[in-house]
């Protein structure tokens, strides 16, 4: 079959890789000049099957309406004139409840699992090399009453399968020494062991390689411009070369939208209608002072709601939500608090051990701001459109490494007429795995 996959992120890319394993002929298109250069390029490098809540909670309202008047709070709702993102805001008010919860965290679960088999796979097979760490994720607490939640929490994602323990201040510093100098303001935390984490950049970026030599034609530097649809099924794909402005056509058996946030403009052309809405989000990436002193465990900091990771000889630190549409400055009021409130927390919690000095004092700090493509349920849609030969892999919100892997390979099994070995409700597949998939998504699937 020839297919065309469309967005070369971690999602598009590990579709195309394994479209070629089952023998498909792959074209691969972004308007970027390599892949993962948008929101797979700088992310907090988690591989966090373990940790995979989503957003939407029985506490979720009230503390984003607390959050909406500070500038440095993890998730900042900025209400635009755009009747999306009051849709998107009121699918994620129908999630806010226990039962809604318990079943998105199943299928985050499931796909995260399957995922991470999927990764392991990957990697044995190519080699590729990306910082990996395989040393699990820690979550910290700083204050008791949250701290106190956190083996409820525990419990309910241990009735998922997922191994996540409660630990004491000792057992964190055992697990990571580095926390020692921030000791005393710890209570306690928790540990995923089988987590791990990696640069999903040079990941993405290297399969993408490797789909070249493969046999994928790898069309960078183009714009997707239009799906042209005819009888109900699209019949060729618009794009546009940005460096000669040369339009070309593409057809083929099958199409993948894989544009992470910009999957909704573009399915919206053809009539689609996809719960995708953009969460900014930001990371600090410093260069290691002491690498002797620095973390090999990923971190959560549970206080500010943000992630730590060991990337060879720099430490990432990325986190907190912004919904105010597409926007990716890095040079507002709001954005510089919320990159300064980073890096703040890295000289806390590890003194001394990055460079942590602003460019006016000569430091290094590489800042950088990414959109997840986020649905009310944390759930992606992977699966069919109700477009002929239009499939969809998007909407990975806040783990789309983690379940890139596993995502890419499920839809390539699907368009194969495999059936993908996990229970999780595919967009638009027939069979009793789809009542499983969370109401959102599905029913706002129409034009
Ligand atoms: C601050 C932050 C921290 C994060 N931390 C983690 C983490 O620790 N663990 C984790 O699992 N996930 C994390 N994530 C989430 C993860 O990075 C995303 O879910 C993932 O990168 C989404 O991948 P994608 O392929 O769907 O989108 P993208 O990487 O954005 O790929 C989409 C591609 O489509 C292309 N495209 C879009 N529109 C067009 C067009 N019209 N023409 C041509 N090309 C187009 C873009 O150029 C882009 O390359 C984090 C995200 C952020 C922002």
């Amino acid at each position: 079959m020839k297919v065309v996959v469309l967005g070369a992120g971690i999602i598009g890319v590990s579709t195309a890789w394994h479209l070629l394993q089952r023998g498909h002929e792959v074209t691969l298109v972004d308007r970027q000049d390599d892949a993962a250069l948008e929101t797979s390029f700088a992310n907090a490098a988690q591989i966090s099957v373990s940790y995979c809540e989503p957003w939407a909670n029985r506490e979720a309202p009230l503390k984003a309406l607390k959050w909406m008047f500070s500038a440095t709070s993890p998730l900042l709702f900025r209400p635009q004139l755009d009747p999306a993102q009051w849709r998107w805001g009121l699918q994620f008010l129908g999630q806010c409840n226990d039962a809604a919860f318990e079943r998105n965290v199943a299928q985050l679960v499931a796909l995260g699992s399957y995922s991470h088999a999927a990764l392991k796979d990957v990697v044995a097979q190519t080699g590729i090399e990306y910082q990996r760490l395989e040393r699990g994720i820690a979550h910290y607490y700083s204050d008791q009453k949250s701290f106190d939640g956190a083996a409820d929490a525990a419990a309910v994602m241990q009735k998922f399968g997922v191994k996540r323990h409660v630990i004491d201040r000792a057992e964190l510093l055992r697990v990571e020494p580095a926390l020692s100098a921030f000791a005393d303001r710890i209570v306690g935390g928790t540990y995923t062991p089988s987590d791990e984490s990696g640069d999903a950049r040079v990941f993405t970026q290297q399969l993408a390689a490797l789909c070249g030599k493969a046999g994928a034609q790898l069309l960078f530097g183009h714009d997707i411009e239009r799906l042209e649809t005819e009888a109900g099924e699209v019949r060729q794909v618009r794009v546009r070369d940005r460096h000669t402005g040369q339009a070309s056509a593409l057809q083929a058996d099958a199409y993948v939208v894989a544009c992470g946030s910009y999957t909704t403009p573009l399915l919206k052309s053809v009539g689609v209608r996809v719960p995708i809405y953009p969460g900014k989000g930001y990371s600090a990436t410093l260069p290691l002072l002491q690498p002797d002193r620095a973390p090999q465990v990923s971190m959560i900091d549970d206080q500010l709601k943000i992630a730590m990771s060991r990337l060879g000889n720099q430490l990432r630190v990325a986190g907190t939500i912004e919904l105010g549409g597409f926007d990716l400055a890095l040079d507002t009021p709001l954005a510089k608090k919320r990159c300064a409130m980073l890096v703040k927390r890295i000289e806390e919690v590890f003194p001394g051990v990055a460079d942590t000095r602003t460019p006016e004092e000569g430091g290094d700090p590489q800042f950088w701001t990414g959109l997840r493509p986020a649905t009310p349920t944390n759930i992606p849609l992977i699966g069919r459109t109700r477009i002929g030969k239009l499939w969809i892999n998007a909407g990975h919100g806040t783990l789309g490494w983690t379940h890139g892997a596993g995502s890419g390979k499920a839809l390539a099994e699907l368009i194969s007429g495999e059936v993908p070995a996990m229970d999780f409700g595919f967009t638009g597949m027939p069979g009793g795995s789809q009542r499983r998939a969370s109401a959102a998504p599905l029913a706002s699937q129409r034009a």
